[in-house]
């Protein structure tokens, strides 16, 4: 019942989801009451676009963060009878597919019309800056190695559709809600802010998270927890790492996320869980 959640419930997982390991500055960021309002327009969606996939090109990999949370956010969806489309390209394809993650489409023009969907979220999807290219954390452009999948997120703006984006870095896809702080608070912000706004920005930690708290705040709204399992978490990443996959922060082929080892992604799921 709805009307027995905690009525700071939704707050507690806000919470817990900007921690902020990797010292990003994460703070400034936070949409209070974003993650909530979310989760409720969710609950009316017919059928939801999810994009996520992050390249590396120092190393020519995808990154673990991103993947996991966007297929824990479909797989809820799916469980309440709403379907869920994923979509990526080329460069990340590999990471979606290693984890069951599917249908999955790669970007090309056209395709917001061919999907259709009620929703869009991005989950740690780069989204382009002022000067119209992608930057990584370092400010380095990756526009070679990046479909533009956030020309989706401006079409849906443009058609009223619903949409969220979650990231932890400021050049996310959605964080052009915010880009004013992200150029403030945030390293190499001037030139890495992104300027795509969705209509509810989640600022997280770590992206995988933002999507878990997402997902345990629809858990909360329909009373059954929806939350993968923490085996189910280490089994994807460690998937996502067979297939090439790196750590976005120290680039190597392990399975951590965003710098930290799997044990912090799993505990944050268990004290997730424990609001449920
Ligand atoms: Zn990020
Ligand atoms: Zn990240």
């Amino acid at each position: 019942m709805t009307s027995s959640i905690e009525k700071n419930a939704f707050e507690k997982i806000e919470q817990l989801i900007a921690q902020d390991p990797a010292g990003r500055n994460i703070a400034p960021l936070v949409q209070p009451g974003h993650l909530e309002a979310a989760a409720r327009t969710l609950t009316r969606a017919g059928r939801v676009l999810i994009t996520t996939g992050f390249f590396v090109p120092s190393v020519e990999a995808g990154e673990t963060d991103g993947p996991p949370g966007a297929k824990a956010l479909g797989a809820a969806l799916e469980t309440l009878g709403i379907p869920a489309v994923y979509v990526t390209d080329a460069w990340n394809a590999p990471y979606l597919r290693a984890i069951g993650a599917k249908p999955l489409h790669l970007y090309e023009p056209g395709l917001l019309e061919r999907l259709a969907p009620s929703h869009l979220i991005s989950v740690e999807r780069v989204g382009r800056a002022e000067d119209g290219r992608y930057y990584n954390m370092r400010g380095e452009d990756i526009s070679p190695y990046t479909e533009p999948v956030d020309e989706l997120f401006l079409q849906a703006a443009e058609q009223g559709l619903e949409s969220i984006g979650i990231g932890d870095g400021g050049n996310e896809i959605g964080m052009g809600g915010c880009a004013e702080q992200v150029r403030a608070h945030v390293a190499n912000g001037q030139t890495i802010a992104c300027v795509v706004a969705t209509d509810y920005l989640i600022a997280c930690g770590v992206s995988n998270w933002g999507a878990y708290g997402l997902v345990c705040a629809l858990s909360l709204l329909n009373s059954r927890d929806l939350l993968p399992s923490g085996e189910a978490l280490r089994t994807e990443v460690e998937a996502i790492v067979a297939s090439g996959g790196v750590d976005g922060v120290t680039r190597r082929n392990e399975p951590t996320v965003d710098g930290q080892p799997l044990q912090a992604s799993t505990h944050l799921l268990a004290q997730l869980r424990a609001l449920l």
